[in-house]
């Protein structure tokens, strides 16, 4: 079989292409570096199955010959972080519609299968949990900027279920939950590399609010196992998926976890929200995802635990961090084997 990953350099675009070339599958990834990054796919670059390009897909011609000689096109390049989000709106809403629509418009011409990757961020300010796949999405005003990231994965879901209803392409949505692991970058926002890292280089470790936010993480690896059993079944063809954990933590609890994992003396520190990203911020108090209807489908049941989870994002920081130069070779600083 031969797929496409849109966003194959990126974190969970990475390790969806190392498992299929796993599995004997021919790889082709269409990534610009906006943030993903070739480190991510550097060990894949020798594996004569694997192909790459850095180009956009907005690149309508490229785009083209490679979702015509795919089998499946898994769509994951997207604007995303939140901090990434709030400092550049316009560069958000365009590459998450404009790119979405360029992927369905030309798999339609041979009705090719396509797995659109969402966001729980759709669910929006809804306070019941779980959140099930049918259920009201509650969005904030426009005047907010974090809002524009989940209208515009909403206006791709509803893109993708439009294309199958009218014109028949086999499409699927994925609402992703928190993923985490190792190629994660802290960079953009998300806290489990970025507490990792104040973790291990003695910075303090910034929560933002008090901390009493929720959230449920999930290991990139039982994510992938999930977008995978998602876009070769053809039951899930039309339908909204949520993959994630039910395992809830709160983030004040989550830096004690770091903390406590990495052996670290670094302080806890509360940072308004304000602060963190613009004035009038707002956060999300809870997310956690109903994950009956992928468990009926492909028995989807995340096998990783969060200490698990938190020991190799830990594992990877420290390497990274070692390779460049901020933490010393042999640091004072160790995993604790999590039991
Ligand atoms: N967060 C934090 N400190 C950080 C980064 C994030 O307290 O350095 C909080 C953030 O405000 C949110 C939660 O951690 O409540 C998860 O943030 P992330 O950006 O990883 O994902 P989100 O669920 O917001 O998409």
């Amino acid at each position: 079989m031969k797929v496409l990953i849109t966003g194959g350099a990126g974190f969970i675009g990475s390790h969806l292409a190392e498992r299929h070339l796993e599995r004997g599958d021919e790889v082709y990834i269409i990534d610009d570096l906006s943030t993903g990054s070739m480190d991510n796919v550097e060990h894949l670059k020798g594996n004569h199955k694997f192909t790459y390009y850095i180009d956009t897909i907005r690149n309508r011609q490229l785009t083209a010959e490679l979702i015509d000689i795919c089998d499946i096109i898994y769509h994951l390049a997207a604007a995303v972080g939140v901090r990434l989000i709030v400092e550049s709106p316009v560069n958000t809403i365009e590459t998450n519609i404009q790119g979405t629509d360029v992927v369905l418009s030309l798999a339609a011409k041979k009705r090719k299968r396509v797995l659109v990757a969402s966001t729980s961020e759709v669910y929006g300010k809804r306070d019941q949990v779980p959140f099930h796949e049918d259920d009201d999405l509650i969005m904030g005003p426009t005047s907010k900027g974090r809002w524009s990231y989940a209208c515009s994965k909403a206006i791709d879901e509803f893109m993708a279920i439009a294309y199958w209803k009218e014109k028949l392409v086999p499409t699927v949505i994925a609402r992703l939950f928190n993923t985490v692991g190792p190629r994660q970058t802290g960079r953009y926002g998300m806290v489990i590399p970025s507490f990792v890292r104040q973790a291990l280089s003695g910075q303090d470790l910034t929560v933002y609010g008090d901390g009493s936010q929720t959230r449920c993480f999930t290991h990139v690896s039982d994510v992938v196992g999930a977008l995978m059993g998602l876009a070769e079944n053809f039951e899930a063809v039309g339908e909204v998926y949520n993959i994630g954990s039910n395992h809830e933590i709160s983030i004040l609890q989550l830096a004690e976890r770091i903390r406590e994992l990495t052996q670290s003396n670094s302080r806890i520190v509360f940072v308004p929200y304000e602060d963190a990203y613009e004035e009038g911020f707002e956060d999300m108090m809870r997310r956690v995802p109903d994950t009956t209807k992928i468990h009926h489908l492909i028995g989807y049941a995340p096998k990783c635990t969060l200490d698990e989870i938190l020991t190799s994002v830990i594992e990877y920081q420290r390497q990274k961090m070692v390779s460049e130069g901020a933490l010393p070779v042999f640091p004072h600083t160790s995993v604790l084997v999590a039991n």
